[in-house]
């Protein structure tokens, strides 16, 4: 898809729309703004009239353009266009996975035994409408203050289970870049930290934001692995890739999540298209969640198993560089991968194992040398159950 710039916003300049400053300034955030640029559809005026449609919208100009105007299916404008659908379903509770409960003080997740989840600030340039944490920024824009952030680094400090701390949001690259800076420093003189890990979608929703300069301040805080969020082919263009790079060359890891999404990229040539792309842009897919049930994004959930067909396309047909982990995540129980069934049958002695065409074939399984009194893992598919 070429960039509908030039269709939407004639009047910018190169200047003006490459500064990311800019492109926050001219985020479209209204009702009325966003109908002078799209005809939209009933369901999209639905939600812009519905009593709860105080929540809140976003869209740079840059993630506005990379949409077909022509098109109310376009894959970026379900992503972050409202429609009534986020009002149908009041079932979901709007922290299902309960990261509220495993907050040992304000801002930070402590799940897993050795890994920490920053909040640190609920400001994103695009609110995409999948987000499985609307309930941070449905109602203003609050970013963490300094102090705040002292505290959370202090729970670090005093917890040496921890190894690596993940910087999330909202968008952590909202903050401004002098506090990033300051967290990231702070952060680093931690003894015990091993791994800083930051999770931004600015490559893929402004990534003029993702300066020489960004990616200077990420560089002295080695090692320093980048966590984005691309789910669709059309969003690798020039500009996201050119973002990537800024980060690739100084020496950051860029890594994928994508979520599953019913009308935006649940198709495996889809995935296919996109895994291959984020590769051709040094990015390696990492994650392909299944989409959890928050309230406001059921509308988006697909079965399970369309994530289990998807990963059985990808096996064996797409670089195994490519392949992403499908996984699902649990009500405060953290993430299960999940796998086609390569394993038809086992015993002891052997498995019955099938390739990604279905062909099948017998595996001997090596048993401990005779003699030796080894107590051997044997059974792995039960031994989980212990
Ligand atoms: C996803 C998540 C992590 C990180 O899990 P990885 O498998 O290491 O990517 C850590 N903490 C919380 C609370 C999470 O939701
Ligand atoms: S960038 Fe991330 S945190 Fe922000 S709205 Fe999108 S999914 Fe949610």
């Amino acid at each position: 898809m070429a960039s509908k710039r030039s269709y939407f916003f004639p009047e910018a300049s190169d200047n003006e729309w490459n500064d990311f400053r800019w492109q926050l300034k001219n985020r479209v955030a209204t009702f009325s703004s966003l109908s002078k640029l799209l005809r939209l559809s009933d369901e999209e005026l639905a939600a812009f009239g519905a009593e709860e449609a105080a929540t809140r919208f976003s869209v740079t100009p840059y993630y506005l353009s990379l949409m077909d105007p022509d098109d109310p299916d376009d894959p970026v404008r379900k992503q972050c266009v409202p429609t009534s659908g986020e009002f149908e379903d009041g079932r979901h509770s709007p922290d299902p996975l309960k990261e509220k409960v495993t907050m040992p003080v304000p801002g930070v997740v402590h799940r897993y035994p050795d890994r920490a989840l920053f909040l640190t600030t609920n400001i994103c340039p695009v609110y995409c409408r999948h987000c499985m944490r609307r309930r941070e920024w449905a109602k203003d824009e609050t970013p963490r203050t300094p102090s705040q952030l002292s505290a959370m680094v202090e729970y670090v400090k005093r917890t040496p289970a921890i190894k690596e701390v993940m910087i999330s949001g909202g968008d952590p690259l909202s903050l401004p870049l002098e506090l990033l800076d300051h967290l990231l420093k702070e952060l680093r003189a931690v003894p015990h930290l091993e791994i800083i890990r930051l999770a931004s979608r600015y490559p893929v929703v402004l990534p003029q934001r993702i300066t020489a300069e960004v990616a200077e301040t990420l560089k002295r805080y080695f090692p320093v692995w980048f966590v984005t969020h691309f789910n669709h082919p059309n969003e690798i263009t020039e500009e996201s890739a050119g973002a990537c790079r800024r980060l690739l060359d100084a020496g950051i890891p860029v890594l994928n999540q994508a979520v599953l999404l019913r009308g935006v990229n649940d198709e495996p040539k889809v995935i296919e298209e996109l895994m291959r792309g984020l590769l051709k842009i040094g990015v390696k897919p990492y994650y392909l969640f299944q989409c959890d049930p928050v309230r406001g994004v059921s509308h988006f959930r697909t079965s399970v198993f369309k994530g289990i067909e998807i990963m059985e396309h990808l096996r064996g047909r797409v670089s195994g560089l490519a392949q992403p982990t499908f996984a699902l995540d649990t009500e405060g129980g953290g993430k299960i991968p999940l796998l086609p069934n390569y394993v038809t049958s086992y015993t002891e002695n052997s498995l019955i194992v099938r390739n990604y065409e279905g062909k099948t074939f017998e595996y001997e399984n090596p048993r401990p040398a005779s003699g030796k009194d080894e107590e051997a893992p044997l059974l792995p598919f039960e031994s989980a159950a212990k």
